[in-house]
């Protein structure tokens, strides 16, 4: 796939990409007066995922970038599918991503009023009509690109009668899909959204905002670029999938506009990635059926999700400026993804010491009744973090899969009489196993080398093995979430059948018994982001409690996208 590798060839010689040019091009152009305002119009009918992410880096950038500002505009033209709970969330995930609105936060419904004001002049000039045939007889006259549409059989009705009808259908005189305003545009044109498109249809229930002041409620392409409009937007940017209602954006907001000001449409690629899927209807899906733990499962694409699984902002900034906007669509690895976290975390995250799956380690040569103090790094990328202390003793824990009783050739871990060094203490020497009656391993005993000790001259000695080790009688039990891909295919939207019969059923490993270190189990705090030695980053999930730490695994030390960057 080479679709990733755009990033380069995406942006000009002064590194913007052809968005921003555009804006560039028209503030020097003087359009609108110079200015540039921006909005981002979420519909609140459900939580933002990292696709939205992508479109509101994209408003709310460009306008920090070139001196401009950006509206946030709840979309709420359906009261079915609407919700408050969903309008604080997406405040809360933009704010996250380091965003802000200011006082510029609008919706929708607030132009209602103009909206129907406008609708009434349409009518009124000829140029809107009210249709009473079903959705099927209207979808059947539509035509098809290669063949014209035929005129509604109410298309010609007089003026007079569709003012009244339309009054009358917000007086709510008549049932939810008796009828529809449509504008009278042309049946035959080449773009199928000029073939008398719905203005208006009726619906019943309540808004959330409005109440019951309404029973008309205006489509998506009769509300939007008129609202852009009212709020002085001039540049209204959005996904490749509006390109072919371009022309219709246009058309309504010429009703509106002059030469002194006009807002306009620029669309650019869609975020879509690999092991997920972004549509909202699936997502709410899973959600509803029980099939992930909410909206902010960590294995959910949602801003929630990511920020729980321990993605950082900046991560999410870092991959979205990677993969950049393009006008062709692409599919995103999310071994990007990763990568960004990744390299993010490398240079922020502590460094400790945790046991996932323990195994007892009993050194037989170290006195009973001594303990020592080790000194390990905080972070070795930047040594300004300081470092910190660790209790040494006899009987240690291990990962298990950190010994193997006859190992292949090149397996430098602990097997019997081999040697390894503890991190930041001794070399040891495996002796010998202790097993249960199913012949598990419950003890693994080794000799420590006194002279080798970390730090001290002397401990200079190679061996080529170093594991990781908590201190057995200070350790504290954690609970691991061990996550993978949602998804078992790369690409659930491209493929036949239901979406979840693709879900990855090993998709979440709990682990009980992991042995955290006594410095990171007194400083547990949700949302801290951790490396645990040799074995990935992690994040401190908000169902931790003092008794009981819990950690997700945000990603695992090695890096695939290298892998994958080099067979494109
Ligand atoms: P729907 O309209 O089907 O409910 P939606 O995902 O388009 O779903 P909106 O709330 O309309 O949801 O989206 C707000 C903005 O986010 C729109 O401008 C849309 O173009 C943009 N957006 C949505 N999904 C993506 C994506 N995967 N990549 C980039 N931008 C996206
Ligand atoms: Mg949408």
């Amino acid at each position: 796939m080479k679709e990733e590798f755009i990033e380069e060839e995406a942006k000009n010689e002064n590194g913007l990409n052809f968005v921003e040019q555009e804006i560039v091009n028209d503030l020097a152009a003087g359009k609108n007066g110079g200015r540039l305002n921006t909005r981002f119009p979420p519909e609140p009918n459900g939580y933002l995922h990292i696709g939205h992410a992508k479109a509101f880096i994209m408003d709310f950038g460009a306008a920090e970038k070139f001196g401009g500002t950006c509206n946030l505009r709840f979309d709420d033209t359906n009261p079915q599918k609407e919700d408050t709970e969903y309008v604080e969330a997406i405040k809360e995930d933009i704010h996250w991503l380091g965003y802000d609105w200011g006082d510029r936060l609008y919706y929708a419904s607030d132009y209602f009023p103009q909206l129907f004001d406008l609708a009434v002049r349409m009518i009124k000039e000829g140029k809107a009509y009210v249709d009473e045939q079903t959705s099927e007889q209207i979808a059947a006259q539509k035509g098809t690109p290669t063949v014209p549409g035929q005129n509604s059989p109410f298309r010609d009705r007089p003026i007079e009668e569709n003012l009244d009808l339309f009054m009358r259908m917000n007086k709510g005189e008549f049932d939810e899909g008796a009828m529809v305003l449509r504008a009278k545009i042309d049946m035959a044109s080449d773009n199928m959204h000029f073939r008398d498109p719905i203005m208006y249809r009726i619906i019943k229930t309540p808004h959330w905002r409005t109440g019951t002041d309404w029973k008309v409620y205006p489509m998506y392409d009769f509300a939007h670029g008129q609202s852009d409009y009212f709020e002085g937007v001039t540049h209204s940017i959005c996904t490749l999938e509006f390109v072919p209602h371009r022309p219709l954006y246009e058309y309504f907001v010429r009703e509106l506009a002059d030469d002194s000001y006009c807002p306009r449409q620029i669309e650019f690629n869609r975020l879509n990635l690999t092991y997920t899927v972004m549509s909202k209807r699936k997502l709410l899906q899973l959600v509803k059926e029980g099939l992930v733990n909410g909206w902010d499962d960590p294995r959910m694409p949602t801003l929630r999700g990511l920020r729980r699984r321990g993605y950082t902002p900046s991560s999410i900034k870092d991959f979205v400026n990677r993969i950049g906007y393009t006008k062709y669509e692409a599919l995103n690895h999310i071994e990007l993804l990763e990568h960004s976290v990744r390299e993010d975390l490398n240079k922020t995250a502590t460094r400790v010491s945790v046991i996932q799956n323990p195994v007892k380690l009993i050194l037989t040569n170290y006195p009973e009744d001594k303990t020592e103090t080790m000194v390990m790094d905080n972070n070795p990328e930047d040594l300004s973090a300081g470092q910190h202390e660790m209790p040494f003793s006899r009987e240690l824990w291990i990962e298990r899969d950190d010994f193997m009783e006859n190992p292949p050739k090149k397996f430098f871990r602990l097997s019997p009489d081999k040697e390894v060094r503890l991190k930041g203490a001794y070399i040891i020497k495996c002796t010998g196993v202790k097993k249960n009656e199913n012949g598990e391993i419950e003890e693994i005993y080794a000799e420590y080398d006194p002279e080798t000790r970390s730090g001290l001259p002397g401990a200079d000695r190679k061996v080529k093995g170093t594991l990781h080790w908590v201190s057995a009688p200070t350790a504290v039990d954690a609970e691991i979430r061990d996550y993978d891909r949602l998804f078992s295919v790369e690409n659930p939207s491209a493929e036949e059948g239901d979406f979840r019969d693709l879900l990855n059923p090993d998709s979440l490993k709990i682990r009980t018994n992991a042995k955290i270190e006594p410095w990171l189990a007194e400083r547990i705090k949700a949302g801290d982001h951790y490396q645990f030695q040799r074995l990935g980053y992690y994040v401190v999930d908000p169902d931790t409690t003092p008794d009981h730490p819990v950690f997700n695994k945000t990603i695992g030390l090695k890096d695939t996208w290298a892998k994958i960057a080099n067979k494109g």
